[in-house]
């Protein structure tokens, strides 16, 4: 990293992330001067040879540039972390890697590059991570040099270095956005708004205000935005307005027709059309393509699509690559066919709003459903329980989700081998058995993803 050669600068939290800062700053000869609350973390820079300084006390932030943070330090809610406090006080910037990252990047010698490198960015409160791994793989099959990163994949950090063509995919939160002192996508995409992580933002209007950071003024060359919200909508008559010339937005929908003046993609009815200039330019039959069922992975698609399309890739090349996109663990996943009978991983699904996505993207469901419920349990999906052929419940929620199903067919299973078992038995040609449990993990398993494990494992079991 360069930009602060000599200077001393702090880095708060030392996981994955701040270790990687730490590395980057020696690396640019910078001085880290390191804290973590945990003594562990502490521990571990101290072993790599890194000073330690405990940043809430004034003397370790005098004469300090900036603070590095980690992003599960609060700054504003509920409290600033206490180093955050020290820091500011004594006129040190907050910044985090993605800050570090950019500010490195922008001074890099672009005059011995014949295509400088570029840099998409993805937010949005769903679908970051199956719209950032899409476009890494769109890329990736059309032959680019691409490299993944940020909220997914490695740490912007610990990427490598600019080269030649290459092309960066970053998917970052809003936490990130938030705390970043530098932010230069070429490309971003805003897919979507929902009330989630309030709590940190102060409400919806910072949580939009956060994620609006990333197309301020002067921002992408090209920005992508969800416009099936108000915020969207927003955004994208503010971005029109605010450009010295053309139009920088492409708007994608999943359900909308946009077909006005611009440029547009949207999903209806299983396909995408591209839309320029009141023109269809294109369209692609996304029921074709296995890894992406469900209308939020047909905005997705739309998103990931209309990124390739600023990027310059055919729609043919698009369409080829969505074919032969395996999908994310644990999202969504078809892990298996047995009988006729299709099976489908969404353990990702840890919550009534996300397996909401599930139930609506398939029909004739068998439900695993369950574990360790979230607020208002499963109420918000009843009025889909007509797509629903049974539920089969699991864990710590079971019995209140079975007063909440009253008449609807359930059986009460407990565990998610017993579930799984008695969906199978049930199970007709041409039905789902849809794990999307709408809860957390953590009364079974260690996590969502070793949960998803253990069905897949399952499934295969079913097979021999
Ligand atoms: P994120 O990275 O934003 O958490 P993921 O791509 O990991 O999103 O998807 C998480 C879950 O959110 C999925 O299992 C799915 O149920 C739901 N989801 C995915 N894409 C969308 C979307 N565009 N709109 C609404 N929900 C979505």
């Amino acid at each position: 990293v360069r930009g602060y050669e000599g200077r001393r600068v702090g880095v708060l939290g030392l996981g994955r992330s701040g270790l990687a800062a730490a590395r980057a700053l020696a690396a640019g000869g910078a001085v880290p001067v390191c804290w973590d609350d945990g003594e562990a973390a502490r521990k571990a820079a101290e072993a790599e040879g890194f000073e330690i300084a405990d940043l809430t006390k004034d003397r370790a932030c005098e004469g300090m540039d900036a603070l590095i943070t980690s992003p599960g330090i609060p700054h504003l809610y509920p409290a600033p972390h206490p180093a955050i406090v020290t820091a500011q006080a004594h006129g040190a910037v907050i910044d985090n890697d993605i800050g570090l990252f950019f500010r490195s990047f922008a001074t890099e010698d672009w005059e011995s590059f014949d295509r400088p490198p570029r840099v998409v960015c993805v937010t949005g409160s769903n679908g970051k991570s199956t719209t950032t791994a899409l476009i890494d793989h769109l890329l990736r099959t059309a032959g680019h040099d691409v490299q993944m990163g940020g909220n997914i994949g490695r740490g912007v950090l610990d990427l490598e270095p600019a080269r030649d063509g290459m092309i960066v995919v970053l998917e970052l939160s809003s936490y990130q956005i938030e705390l970043s002192r530098a932010l230069s996508p070429d490309v971003a995409v805003f897919l979507n708004l929902s009330p989630d992580h309030l709590d940190r933002h102060g409400g919806m209007g910072g949580y939009f205000a956060a994620k609006r950071r990333l197309f301020a003024e002067g921002g992408p060359e090209r920005s992508i935005i969800g416009v099936d919200e108000v915020e969207g909508r927003f955004l994208a008559a503010q971005l029109r307005e605010e450009a010295e010339n053309g139009d920088p937005v492409i708007r994608i929908s999943s359900g909308q027709k946009l077909q006005g003046a611009g440029w547009s993609v949207f999903a209806r009815k299983g396909f995408l059309a591209e839309w320029r200039k009141g023109r269809q330019v294109a369209s692609i039959d996304l029921r074709a393509m296995p890894a992406l069922p469900g209308a939020h992975n047909h905005q997705n698609a739309c998103a990931a699509y209309a990124v390739c399309r600023s990027l310059g890739l055919a729609p043919r090349a698009i369409e080829a690559g969505m074919a032969s996109y395996p999908g994310l663990p644990h999202r969504c996943q078809i892990v298996g066919d047995v009988d006729g009978v299709r099976y489908v991983n969404d353990s990702k699904a840890t919550n009534a709003d996300a397996a909401e996505q599930a139930l609506k993207a398939f029909e004739r469901i068998r439900w695993i459903a369950g574990g360790r419920a979230k607020e208002g349990g499963i109420a918000s999906l009843l009025p889909l329980m007509d797509r629903v052929e049974k539920t089969y419940l699991i864990g710590e929620a079971a019995e209140a989700f079975a007063a909440q199903l009253g008449d609807h067919p359930h059986i009460i299973a407990g565990t998610l081998a017993e579930a799984l078992a008695a969906a199978h038995a049930d199970a007709q040609p041409s039905e789902t058995v849809l794990l999307a449990p709408a809860c957390a993990s953590f009364d079974q398993f260690p996590s969502f993803e070793a949960r998803g494990e253990a069905f897949e494992a399952l499934v295969a079991g079913l097979k021999t």
